[in-house]
């Protein structure tokens, strides 16, 4: 920019004329590419993009009245249909997962099967008989939908869901515990990301905790001894996210509950993940199902619809008939009750584990945890090509890598598998750390932004978790566009020179 040109005199007069000659909103939104790209996006969109980029170069002609380009019709046109790309995006974004973590929190867990998708998409687009008796016209019982495919796949006499497990522990314990004291070991008052803390939900479901045994040792004794009159039932937590281990002992699911049944209580396990395929068959970590703490005498077992089940967000009670009745009851339970998607789709995702041939198949989160790592490798294989070199500032690798299991699912676990690692060719530390970030931030803003993790020095990209061919392919597809967001992104740090 020039200098010497700054009398504040002429800035008034230059910025004045600058401003006049930027086109109206009208013209603009009759510019060729504007026009064809409001037949895509709608008019109200089109004119909220082409009002912005108007208002913006105003305010730039105001800071800077001598700014070529700024009133020039193509740039603004130009910039007007990148606008209305951005505004036209949803909220909701798909994002690549290439984290390494198979069933993340944050980025929405499991992947729905297809068959899970197709109900979802029936129910959304007609009515449905959700708490409707198709025999007899009457009133029906929307639990009614899954029930019975979850009593025979866990082998439970009545089950019943909420929106998620955090949901039916809170349920669980305000329907059978409220009021009482709830016994439960030192070892397992466990804390989920999400301020989900067992101490916590036992308050806020009206229970009095009571916490038996030592961190690392649990003996059935001190559950025998701390029972009394106050005793409302017994809770055994599955220490989900971090495992104890050295000198350890707890009290196994049947002998606790053979402790609670002989005082007359409740015996309640939270599981977290549920698996309801058999781990070890798949060649996974071995994972206790639902079905076990049935068979071990458990009156109420929770678990997750999303976690190692593979279905959408839910929370899955089954147990004895006469708990869940009370379940049932509670006024929580309609607070939290399950919409008519989630139900559709966890349905279909239920009916692949009893129906269904090959769950690892069909059910993603299962495909993607039995991956095995030749395959893995043969993708990564054939991407190496396409990345190596598209960024000169780096270099790519295949490098051995752990997949994690995810949301506190089988924590000490992990699976071979492959990534994709970048390393920067800056010298010194600091530089590669900052390019390593630049390049973790272009990739965030690809138009599905693919999510990595930088560890030991390079960005690395697990490939794991891309296995289909339409994400291979749409993966390939934006990689052009990678080197043009790296740009920008540098641009942007160096404090705006080209
Ligand atoms: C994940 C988990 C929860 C919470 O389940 P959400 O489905 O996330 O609500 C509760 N308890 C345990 C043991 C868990 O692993």
């Amino acid at each position: 920019m020039e200098e010497g040109m700054t009398d504040s005199g002429m800035d008034m007069n230059t910025t004045r004329d600058a401003r006049r000659r930027l086109p109206a909103v009208d013209a603009l939104l009759a510019h060729p590419a504007v026009a064809a790209a409001r037949q895509r996006h709608g008019h109200r969109l089109a004119r909220r993009a082409v009002r912005q980029v108007l208002d913006d170069a105003r305010r730039r002609l105001a800071a800077e009245p001598i700014h070529p380009g700024a009133d020039d019709g193509e740039a603004l046109a130009a910039a007007a249909l990148e606008r209305l790309d951005e505004l036209a995006r949803p909220t909701c974004r798909t994002v690549f997962n290439l984290t390494g973590t198979v069933i993340h929190t944050n980025l929405g867990r499991s992947p729905l099967a297809e068959a899970a998708i197709a109900a979802m998409a029936e129910a959304a687009r007609h009515p449905m008989a959700l708490e409707y008796d198709l025999e007899d016209g009457g009133r029906g019982d929307r639990d009614r939908l899954v029930e019975g495919l979850l009593c025979e796949l866990t082998g439970a006499e009545a089950a019943t869901v909420v929106n998620n497990n955090a949901g039916a522990v809170l349920l669980a314990l305000g329907a059978l515990g409220a009021g009482r004291e709830a016994l439960i070991s030192r070892g397992e008052l466990i804390e989920i990301g999400g301020a989900f803390r067992m101490p916590d939900i036992m308050q806020a479901a009206g229970c009095h905790l009571r916490e038996v045994g030592a961190t690392n040792r649990t003996h059935p004794r001190d559950f025998e001894s701390a029972i009394g009159e106050h005793t409302g039932l017994i809770v055994k937590a599955h220490t989900s996210n971090y495992a104890i281990t050295g000198f350890t002992a707890s009290v196994p699911d049947a002998r606790l509950a053979e402790i609670a049944h002989a005082h007359g209580i409740p015996f309640l396990v939270d599981l977290g993940s549920g698996a309801l395929a058999d781990f070890a068959a798949l060649g996974l970590p071995y994972e206790a199902q639902p079905s076990d703490a049935i068979a071990a005498g458990a009156d109420v077992v929770t678990f997750s619809g999303d976690k190692l089940l593979g279905g959408p967000q839910a929370g899955i009670l089954v147990g004895r008939r006469a708990a869940i009745a009370t379940i049932k009851r509670h006024p929580l339970k309609r607070a939290l009750r399950l919409d008519k998607l989630t139900l559709a789709a966890l349905e279909a995702t239920l009916r692949l584990y009893r129906d269904g041939d090959a769950p690892a198949r069909d059910v993603p989160t299962l495909a993607l945890l039995t991956r095995t790592e030749a395959e893995i490798t043969a993708t990564a294989e054939r991407l190496l090509p396409h990345v190596s070199g598209l960024l000169g500032d780096f270099n790519v690798t295949l490098a051995p890598c752990a997949s994690q299991l995810g949301s506190g699912s089988l924590p000490v676990d992990r699976l071979p598998s492959r990534a994709l690692a970048w390393r920067s060719h800056a010298d010194t530390r600091r530089q590669r750390e900052r390019e390593l970030r630049r390049l973790e931030a272009a990739l965030r803003k690809l138009p599905r932004p693919v999510i990595g993790r930088i560890s030991d020095g390079a960005l690395r990209l697990d490939l794991r978790c891309l296995a289909t061919a339409a994400d291979e392919a749409a993966f390939l597809g934006q990689l052009a566009e990678l080197p043009g967001r790296y740009a920008a992104l540098g641009r942007k740090d160096d404090g705006g020179t080209p």
